[in-house]
């Protein structure tokens, strides 16, 4: 349920909007660094970032529940060539594991 940049996110931060809490952005991995993200929630002064969908967007951290049922934004999918969901692309990962995991006898 993490939202950092690692492989199963893509490499990509999945960050919401200050004010908005609606969607999950995709925030390339290299263009924030973990530092930057610690001081965002230590201070809640959020990161001015461009995102994949192009829109340039103040992003906080998500919050448990929305890093596991906030929609993904649509134009971040598409950029990124991955299905559109809920929560960062990780959860599916380890459903995917997990389901896996549980057919093989
Ligand atoms: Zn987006």
């Amino acid at each position: 349920m993490t939202c950092y940049p690692i492989p199963e996110n893509h490499g990509m931060w999945w960050l919401t909007t200050s004010p908005g809490w609606r969607r999950l952005h995709a925030v390339p991995g290299d263009t924030l660094t973990v530092e930057e993200h610690r001081n965002q929630v230590d201070y809640a002064e959020p990161n001015i970032r461009a995102a994949a969908c192009g829109r340039e967007l103040p992003f906080v951290y998500p919050g448990m529940f929305s890093r596991f049922s906030m929609p993904r934004c649509a134009h971040c999918c598409r950029a990124l060539n991955i299905a559109q969901g809920r929560g960062s692309p990780v959860n599916e990962a380890a459903e995917k594991r997990l389901a896996d995991s549980l057919e093989k006898p």
